[in-house]
C-alpha cells in the first residue's frame, strides 16, 4: 500500500524519467534506418520535443523576474541580505571545489596524452576574445540600458560547428554566429534591483508588490500545467538528439578518456561532494533529496538548459522538498544564472585536456589561473545549451591557445553538456536546500510580517 501511494505521488518523475530511456531506446532503433529517411521525416521526430521546449522557454522571463521580485519584496532587507550571502558563499566554494575536482581528475588521467592525431579546424578566426574582454562583456551585460531590449535582443557570439568533410569527423570549421538570446543575468539584477527598492519603499509600492506576486503565482500554475507535459515533450527532445548525431562509436574511440574523465568528475560532485556538504550542513538525507529531484534531474538532461529547467526545480523544491518559497524562489533563478559547478568542472578539464592534447605544458601558476577563469566562464555561461563551450575560449586563452581548438571536442559536446547541465541543476537545488535550512530561524521570525503567502495559490 505504502510503495503504491509512492508510485502514485512520484508518478510523473518516474515518467519523465522513463521519457530520458524511452527516447534514447527510440533514438537508437530509428538509426538502424536512418538512411531511408527524409530530412522532413526527421524533422517530425524532432518536432513534438521542439514545441515542448519552447512552451518551457516561455515560462522563464516571468517566472525569474516574478520570482526575484517578489521573493526579495516579501523578505525583510537584512534578511535578504543575509540569504543573498549564504547563497553566494554556497555558489563560489561549490563551482571552486569542482573545478579543483575536475583539474586533480585530468592531470591524474591525462586523457589528452598521445591524442596529438586529433586535429582542429584551422580556419583563420578573427576574434581575438580576451579573458578580460570576456569579463568587461559580463560586468557590462549585468546592467542591461533597456530592459525591453534585454528580453529579446541581446545579441552575443556563438561558435558554430559546420561539418565540412564528412570523412574526418574532427575537421568542423568554426564560424561565429551572431545569435538573438535574453539577457538574464541582466534581467537578475535588475529584479534584484526592484525587489529590493519594493522591500525599501514598503507600504508605499504595496500595489506593485501584490502584482509581482500574483504574476508569481500564475507563473507556477501554468507551470505545472506544462510539466504534465514533460514525459513526452522530453522522450522526443531525446530521441530527436540520438538520431541525429555523429557516430558515436568512432567519436568514442579518441575522445572517450576526455569523456570519462568529465564524466567521472561530474559524477563524484553530484553524488559525493554535494550530498556530504548537505548531510554535513542539514543532518538530513540527501538520497531522499536526490529521489524528489529526479524530475529537474530528467528535465535538465533533456533539455540542456538550466534555464528552461528552472520551472520544474522550483516545483520539486517547494512542492517535494519543501523549502521555503521566499529561499526557492531567491535562490534558484539566481542559481540557474551562475552557479554552475558542472560547467567550471567540464571548462578546466577541457582546457586542460586540448592543451595535454597539443602538448602544451602547464606549470601550477597556469593551472591556479584556469581555475580562477574556469569558476569565471561557468559565471558567465547562460543556462542555455552549450553556453559553457562558447565561454570556454577565455579558458583556452588564459593557456594560450586558440579558440579554434574548443573544436577538438566538439563531437561529444552536446552529451556532455546534458549530463553538466543535470549536475548544474543539482547544485542550485542543493544549495537553496542548505541555504533553506541555515535560515530557519530568521525564516520563522519573519513570517507574521510577510504578505505573500495571503495572496498566492498552493
Ligand atoms: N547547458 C548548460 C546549462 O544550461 C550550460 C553549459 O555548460 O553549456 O546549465
Amino acid at each position: 500500500n505504502k510503495c503504491l501511494t509512492c508510485l502514485r505521488t512520484n508518478a510523473l518523475t518516474i515518467a519523465t524519467v522513463a521519457g530520458v530511456v524511452l527516447g534514447a531506446v527510440l533514438g537508437i532503433i530509428l538509426r538502424q534506418t536512418k538512411d531511408e529517411w527524409t530530412e522532413r521525416q526527421i524533422m517530425y521526430i524532432g518536432y513534438v520535443g521542439a514545441v515542448f521546449l519552447q512552451m518551457l522557454k516561455s515560462l522563464i522571463l516571468p517566472l525569474i523576474v516574478a520570482s526575484l521580485v517578489s521573493a526579495i519584496a516579501s523578505l525583510d532587507l537584512s534578511l535578504s541580505g543575509k540569504i543573498a550571502a549564504r547563497a553566494i558563499a554556497y555558489y563560489l566554494t561549490t563551482t571552486f571545489a569542482a573545478v579543483v575536482l575536475g583539474i586533480v581528475l585530468v592531470v591524474t588521467i591525462k586523457p589528452g596524452a598521445g591524442q596529438s592525431d586529433l586535429e582542429s579546424s584551422s580556419s583563420e578566426d578573427t576574434r581575438n576574445t580576451t579573458t578580460v574582454d570576456t569579463l568587461l562583456d559580463l560586468v557590462k551585460n549585468m546592467f542591461p540600458p533597456n530592459l525591453v531590449e534585454a528580453c529579446i535582443f541581446q545579441y552575443r557570439t556563438n561558435l558554430v560547428a559546420s561539418d565540412e568533410n564528412e570523412t574526418d569527423i574532427y575537421k568542423f570549421s568554426i564560424e561565429t554566429e551572431t545569435v538573438q538570446t535574453t539577457n538574464i543575468l541582466g534581467l537578475v539584477v535588475a529584479s534584484a534591483v526592484v525587489g529590493i527598492a519594493i522591500a525599501q519603499l514598503g507600504d508605499e509600492t504595496r500595489t506593485i508588490a501584490n502584482i509581482f506576486h500574483n504574476l508569481m503565482a500564475l507563473m507556477m500554475k501554468i507551470t505545472t500545467w506544462v510539466i504534465t507535459l514533460s514525459p513526452v515533450g522530453i522522450m522526443f527532445l531525446v530521441a530527436a538528439e540520438v538520431l541525429e548525431m555523429e557516430n558515436i562509436g568512432s567519436v568514442m574511440s579518441s575522445l572517450g578518456m576526455y569523456f570519462a574523465t568529465v564524466c567521472i568528475g561530474l559524477l563524484i560532485q553530484g553524488l559525493v561532494v554535494l550530498p556530504l556538504l548537505y548531510v554535513a550542513l542539514t543532518r538530513k538525507n540527501p538520497i531522499t533529496f536526490v529521489s524528489h529531484l529526479g524530475q529537474a534531474i530528467a528535465t535538465a538532461f533533456g533539455t540542456a538548459s538550466s534555464s528552461a529547467t528552472l520551472p520544474v526545480t522550483i516545483r520539486c523544491l517547494e512542492d517535494k522538498i519543501g523549502v521555503d518559497r521566499r529561499v526557492a524562489r531567491f535562490a534558484l533563478p539566481i542559481g540557474a544564472t551562475i552557479n554552475m559547478d558542472g560547467t567550471a568542472l567540464y571548462e578546466a578539464v577541457a582546457a586542460i585536456f586540448i592543451a595535454q592534447v597539443r602538448n602544451v605544458s602547464l606549470d601550477f601558476g597556469k593551472l591556479v589561473a584556469i581555475s580562477i577563469t574556469a569558476t569565471a566562464a561557468s559565471i558567465g555561461a547562460a543556462g542555455i545549451p552549450q553556453a559553457g563551450l562558447v565561454t570556454m575560449v577565455m579558458v583556452l586563452d588564459t593557456v594560450g591557445l586558440p579558440s579554434e581548438d574548443v573544436s577538438l571536442i566538439l563531437a561529444v559536446d552536446w552529451l556532455l553538456d546534458r549530463f553538466r547541465t543535470a549536475i548544474n541543476v543539482m547544485g542550485d537545488a542543493f544549495g537553496a536546500a542548505i541555504v533553506d535550512h541555515r535560515s530557519q530561524k530568521e525564516l520563522k521570525e519573519l513570517t507574521p510580517a510577510t504578505p505573500r503567502n495571503s495572496v498566492e495559490e498552493n
